[in-house]
């Protein structure tokens, strides 16, 4: 018989898989399990839907047998089963297509990121066995087919024969080395297996069957026992979300959150909802703590599983998060909702739409108590979805404003770390009007800007937008609990000048050179004006419209670009020696003057992280001077 190849990607995972050290070696089995269990769910909604189809309750279940003698651990399941064609698709390749390319830099030594990130599925299994061999007949087909590895060299199909519809996993179980500490025994070992199967996977909906060796005095003997094995139902099949809230453990939770391949971190918070109400519903919810690998891309899907009365309708309903939780995972089961909901009919399923609702503002509520009592852990979750959180107070032209706000989270220049808004206000003195923000690449770098220091001379706080999408979220959002949100870039501060004021008298003296300075840069600028925000520095660059100078900048970086232009004005500070050199320039040579405008000018851009027009001609500008 010839043997297949693996897929590439597949063959690398499976040496990974392999050759692990990864301590957690008895995850197999809940993986094996769930696989089982979900090949039920797909026959069982079948038969609900399909009349030629009369099974009853009984005739599904999931069995685990071992054969100590020749090392074989066995699960079989009364489920869809596989055809032969499925089995070369689905067990020839890594489902998780993608995975491995991402994680190309990894350490690949013992796999533990992958093994613990990604859920390696029924692959696992090479982690305790030497060969896999599956048998399998699919529904509505009367063959078997037999699928056999021993990991890398690939795999081979061949016909076989079972009486009945469903799947045999068959494992050759690994001989324990003096090498390894792993005991590979144990798995042979159905007290152990069923230990694990509790742990792991009490909550399966279908009976998880065992062999039990047991013992029992001989008939008429009190001294002498005889073993024999019973058949004992090892789970209690109850799902987490019917359960009592009070009777499980956070270990529970975690458990459930890893057979779902719902995330490997721990999660920030679980919820456990049970509502009632016009419609009424269960649902065991997670929030995690780290985004998956796949989060800030196109091939990352939202949703939450969807039982109606215990039957899975749905393994990821996108219409009961919004795009702003996308990141939270779990199930929701609801008698309330039709069976034969279509997946068009989904969104317009005025059920539907109310459970999604409640969920939407239970999680908001959950993070903001995560923010009100561990401010820690909230940060860490804010590093992974903040900018998720972002993204939902900017699109649908802000209506989600409100639900948003005050789970945000920016740096802050009087606190030195993450503040929310509501704590800006807080602190903010009565006169102050607006609350005042400034952008720009990294904290250390708007720490610097000459635009704030005015701003900052007041004592006034500022919060420091470092994300390309901050300030676009302060533009959609436009106030905070009616203060307006204000840029220290931008054209009138909103504050009363005392002393400071740049006299009206200099202002007017200067009339002639500024306008001077603008024609000489037309083409640059739209106004050259005294400032009355710079106290240390010479110059800056203001904006007086809308889009910012930051935007501006995120804006023409990206594809088809409508080299949208901020309104930029050349402050200067008429209080500098450097200003009175300009004067001097400019009342001396023309050409001298031009050469200072232009210095100037590129400096502005420079601090504002502009690209120069012409660098070299900078440059040679500079030395000019030097010489
Ligand atoms: P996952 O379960 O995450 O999809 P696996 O690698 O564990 O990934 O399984 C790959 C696929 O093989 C499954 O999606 C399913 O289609 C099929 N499969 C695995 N085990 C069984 C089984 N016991 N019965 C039917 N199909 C199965």
């Amino acid at each position: 018989m010839a043997t297949k190849s693996f897929q590439a990607e597949t063959k690398r995972l499976l040496e990974i898989v392999i050759n692990s050290i990864y301590s957690n070696k008895e995850v197999f089995l809940r993986e094996l399990i769930s696989n089982a269990s979900d090949a039920i769910d797909k026959l069982y909604y079948k038969s609900l839907t399909d009349d030629s189809l009369s099974f009853k309750k009984d005739d599904y279940y999931i069995k685990i047998t071992v054969d100590k003698e020749n090392r074989l651990f066995r699960i079989s399941d009364t489920g869809i089963g596989m055809t032969k064609e499925e089995m070369e698709d689905n067990l020839g390749i890594i489902a998780r297509s993608g995975s491995l390319d991402f994680k190309e830099e990894i350490e690949l030594e013992d796999g533990h990121d992958i093994i613990g990130q990604f859920g390696i599925g029924f692959y696992s299994a090479f982690m305790v066995a030497d060969v896999v061999t599956i048998i399998s007949r699919a529904f509505g087909s009367s063959e078997a087919y037999k699928w056999e590895s021993t990991g890398v060299e690939g795999y081979t199909i061949a016909p076989a024969s079972r009486d009945t519809v469903g799947t045999d996993v068959i494992l050759k179980i690994r001989e324990n080395t003096e090498e390894e500490v792993e005991d590979y025994d144990q798995y042979l070992d159905e007290l152990w297996l069923r230990s694990l199967v509790k742990k792991y996977s009490d909550f399966i909906r279908y009976p998880i069957i065992m062999e039990i060796p047991k013992t029992r005095p001989k008939e008429g003997s009190e001294e002498e026992y005889e073993e024999y094995v019973e058949e004992e139902t090892v789970n209690s099949m109850v799902p987490i979300w019917e359960r009592n809230k009070n009777e499980l453990t956070e270990e529970d939770y975690l458990n459930f959150y890893r057979e779902r391949h719902y995330g490997f971190d721990e999660p920030l918070k679980y919820m456990h909802v049970n509502a009632e109400g016009t419609v009424s519903f269960k649902a065991v919810l997670f929030i995690p703590e780290k985004p998956p690998f796949d989060f800030y891309t196109k091939e990352y899907e939202k949703g939450l599983e969807l039982y109606s009365n215990g039957v899975l309708i749905m393994h990821k309903c996108p219409e009961l998060l919004p795009d702003y939780f996308s990141f939270v995972k779990g199930v929701v089961d609801s008698e309330d909702l039709s069976l034969n909901i279509s997946r068009e009919m989904l969104q317009h399923d005025r059920q539907l739409n109310i459970i999604a609702k409640n969920i939407k503002s239970r999680i908001k509520k959950e993070l903001q108590e995560v923010l009100d009592k561990k401010r820690d852990k909230y940060e860490e979750f804010f590093k992974s979805f903040g900018r998720q959180l972002k993204f939902g107070v900017y699109s649908d032209f802000g209506q989600n404003k409100e639900i948003l706000e005050d789970l945000l989270l920016f740096y802050s220049s009087h606190e030195k770390k993450l503040v929310t808004l509501d704590e800006y206000l807080s602190r903010m003195p009565e006169e102050q009007e607006y609350i005042y923000y400034a952008t720009g690449e990294s904290v250390s770098r708007i720490d610097k800007l000459p635009q704030a220091e005015y701003v900052k001379d007041k004592g006034y706080e500022i919060l420091y937008l470092t994300e390309d999408v901050d300030e676009f979220v302060l533009k959609m959002m436009r106030t905070y609990r009616d203060k307006e949100f204000k840029s220290v870039s931008s054209k009138d501060l909103g504050l009363e000048k005392e002393e400071d004021k740049a006299d009206e008298e200099a202002v007017k003296e200067h009339q002639e050179m500024f306008a001077k300075m603008q024609e000489i840069l037309s083409d640059k600028v739209r106004t050259v004006r005294a400032s009355e925000r710079l106290k240390e520095h010479p110059v800056c660059l203001a904006n007086d419209g809308e889009i910012s100078i930051e935007m501006e900048k995120i804006l023409s970086s990206m594809p088809h670009n409508q080299k949208v232009e901020a309104e930029k004005a050349l402050e200067l500070n008429v209080n500098h020696e450097v200003f009175q050199a300009l004067k001097e320039a400019y009342q001396q040579s023309e050409e001298k003057f031009r050469l200072y405008t232009d210095l100037l000018y590129n400096q502005a851009c420079l601090i504002e992280g502009l690209p120069l027009e012409d660098p070299v001609e900078y440059t040679n500008n500079v030395c000019k001077i030097m010489k």
